[in-house]
């Protein structure tokens, strides 16, 4: 950016310094070059945030990003910016397969950031979504192809940030017991986190946590699916749970078109798993359903009754940390702009979960300019719906 930007009166929130004021930020050459109370505005292109929210980027850990490589993936640089969300971890969108085209055709020319996961199936997600293929990335465990993922090891070992496996029966039918190891075996040689998500068994879901150590990823912690949820029959957390929890395994919500319901929330919340992050598993089935995007799924956690702080912290510097990129999910003086400005509104909304039943948010979000990588992004309009019905 040429021009000296300057964001003005807003109050700044930004958990990782636990700094909230209202002051200006000034940005010039894509930097923070000034944190203040009064900034002169001359020679700066000006917005004024007056009663607004100025907060870190938003990460979003679990999305699907990779539009036109997959029926699932949406266009992250078009609707990016209409949510706040700078950084986008895609959850396992492509596998050895299709790793190279998600790289040269989305990620590297995207105005965001797209931090990619590589599934376990040599094929990823390529059919998922297309119902009258109903066949699991995993139907065939020959598709966990551990030489492949070494293959793409040598030249994309930098950008991968983890392995996805999506241990749960419409993806893997019987085959758990197999991949499961081929998963823990191949983020052992990626050298990098392996994120798992459950939903309906088998696996059920105390077969899938013994894999998981410290550092990595259990998705989809909310669902209600038999034999995944983290309760059991009468309610209580599973004591597999609890273990994963003191061992150092992150948690993550990953709301998705079936994984989030707010009375197993509540229940587990209660019990103690807490999200190390929130999530939407935003995808071209649930952008125009239960998701909308990453405000809307914090806004669910406001009407369970965490702060706001609390939300931006599961959003911001919180993901940023399980990804090791302590560079990300904080405004610094000295630091890239990745920054996004939102308007709370207080009109209260009634919010869904996946299973229809709702709870009503005083607070809700909503944004109003995104600076990614120092620049400030726009949406813009490609002629192309981003949500898609089942087919
Ligand atoms: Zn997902």
């Amino acid at each position: 950016m040429s021009e000296r930007l300057l964001i003005k009166n807003g109050r700044l929130l930004d958990p990782s310094s636990r700094r909230d004021e209202i002051v200006d930020v000034a940005i010039a050459d894509g930097r923070i070059v000034g944190l203040a109370p009064h900034i002169d505005a001359s020679g700066h292109h000006v917005v004024d945030a007056t009663g607004a929210l100025v907060v870190p980027g938003l990460v979003d850990m679990h999305t699907h990003a990779y539009w036109g490589g997959t029926l699932l993936g949406v266009n992250a640089d078009k609707i990016g910016p209409l949510s706040g969300v700078t950084t986008w971890v895609d959850c396992g969108s492509c596998g050895a397969a299709t790793f190279e085209g998600f790289f040269h055709h989305v990620i590297k020319l995207s105005r965001l950031r797209i931090i990619p996961f590589v599934n376990l199936s040599y094929i990823g997600l390529t059919q998922a979504g297309n119902l009258s293929i109903d066949v699991g990335e995993l139907y065939d465990w020959r598709f966990a192809d551990l030489r492949a993922l070494r293959r793409i090891k040598a030249e994309f070992g930098s950008v991968i940030a983890g392995v996805k496996l999506r241990a749960s029966n419409n993806a893997c039918g019987a085959n758990g017991p197999i991949v499961l190891p081929l998963a823990r075996e191949a983020a052992d040689i990626l050298e990098v986190p392996l994120i798992i998500h459950v939903g309906t068994a088998p696996p059920r879901i105390d077969e899938v946590l013994p894999y998981l150590k410290e550092g990595d990823i259990l998705t989809h912690i909310y669902n209600p699916s038999i034999g995944g949820c983290v309760l059991d029959e009468r309610m209580r957390l599973r004591p597999s749970v609890r273990e994963a929890i003191a061992r150092g395994v992150k948690m993550d919500v990953g709301h998705g078109g079936a994984s989030f319901s707010f009375e197993i929330a509540k229940a587990a919340i209660d019990q103690g798993l807490l999200p190390d992050a929130i999530s939407t598993d935003i995808h071209a089935h649930n952008i125009d359903g239960v998701v909308i995007d990453l405000p809307h799924v914090m806004a669910k956690f406001m009407a369970l009754g965490f702060s706001l702080e609390q939300v931006l912290r599961l959003t911001t510097c919180s993901p940023a940390d399980i990804l090791n990129r302590p560079d990300l999910g904080r405004i610094e003086l000295g630091g890239e702009a990745d920054l996004a400005v939102f308007h709370v509104r207080h009109d209260p909304v009634r919010l869904y979960d996946s299973l229809g039943a709702s709870r009503e948010a005083a607070t809700t979000l909503e944004c109003r300019l995104t600076l990614c990588k120092g620049q400030v992004v726009n949406t813009f309009e490609d002629g192309r719906t981003e949500g898609r019905t089942y087919s």
